[in-house]
């Protein structure tokens, strides 16, 4: 089946069911958001463009932007920021403190929200002007101008994020942290806060799927071994303690937020973005789960 009938299929067939979820409340903008929101995007490396439903409203794409962090962080830092944290799943939920303290203040992996930060610490340390220079990064992935942070996310989340400041301070507390916490969360918060449309995701997230090039103006962004790892990364740790579970239902490397988002690459061919605000109880998009299920079973595309 071609990607288009794919696609329509498994957007028929998810909209109609149950939706198990609960929206993301501990940030309380984000509880504002209409439940029901439902869109899809494919791009794929020979230029098919098609989505369906909510495509191209933008949404919170929280965590999804730490993929983009961690590219920037990796482009300019090469392999030594590997000395700072680890590339294993953690297995446990994207803001749990409890491995820090065996690990003594060295994050499992960039995804979780401790190895974000120490993440967002590095581009701190390397950056003269690190929020606008992340935004034209990130920005020049695709030539989409209008991708930019929510300062009323930021400062919704700002506002209740405790747990966020516990784990920034453990981080510093051992040592693994070069700036000072409360310049280290003002920055993950905004990370966070980036707001873009499935059609923009799928376009921004296609380097990953060409080799770490982008196509709209044929730029080596990663190399090529950096690409892959990139890849490697999402397929292992993307979904937190249900990253296991994504691999085997679905098959592709991907990352998901609390804002519903998720992005899934299939190497060499295709960058597929997914929203619908309501999570399951790991914090990942209910109905995206399930579309990208689907959706990989009707087209017997995966990279296994
Ligand atoms: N901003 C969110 C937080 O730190 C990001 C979490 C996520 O998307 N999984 O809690």
């Amino acid at each position: 089946m071609d990607y288009i009938e794919a696609i329509s299929q498994s957007y028929d067939l998810v909209l109609k069911l149950e939706d198990r979820g609960k929206i993301a409340n501990y940030i309380p903008e984000l509880a504002k958001v209409g439940p029901d929101k439902f869109g899809v995007h494919i791009t794929t490396v020979d230029q098919l463009k098609f989505g369906l439903g909510n495509y191209q409203e933008k949404f919170s794409i929280q965590s999804i932007a730490k993929v983009l962090s961690l590219c920037l962080a990796y482009k300019m830092q090469g392999e030594k920021i590997w000395s700072r944290l680890g590339v294993e799943p953690s297995g446990t939920g994207f803001n749990s403190l409890v491995q820090l303290e065996t690990d003594n203040g060295i994050p499992r992996n960039p995804f979780i929200n401790a190895g974000a930060m120490v993440i967002i610490d590095i581009l701190l340390s390397n950056l003269g002007d690190p929020k606008m220079e992340l935004l034209k990064f990130i920005r020049s992935l695709t030539n989409q101008q209008n991708i930019d942070y929510s300062r009323t996310i930021s400062n919704s989340e700002k506002s209740y994020g405790y747990r966020n400041v516990a784990l920034c301070n453990f981080i510093k507390s051992f040592g693994n942290l070069e700036n000072e916490p409360e310049e280290v969360l003002n920055f993950y918060f905004d990370l966070c806060s980036l707001e873009a449309s499935c059609e923009q995701l799928s376009e921004l997230f296609l380097f990953l799927a060409n080799n770490g090039k982008t196509k709209h103006d044929n730029t080596q962004i990663l190399s090529l071994s950096k690409s892959k790892r990139m890849n490697a990364l999402m397929q292992t740790c993307g979904f937190y303690d249900e990253s296991g579970e994504f691999a085997f239902k679905v098959g592709l490397a991907g990352k998901s937020g609390v804002g519903g988002g998720i992005i899934a690459i299939h190497p060499n061919q295709y960058a597929i973005a997914v929203w619908s605000p309501k999570l399951n109880e790991k914090g990942n998009s209910f109905k995206g789960m399930r579309f990208l299920e689907e959706f990989t079973t009707l087209s017997q595309q995966s990279i296994f």
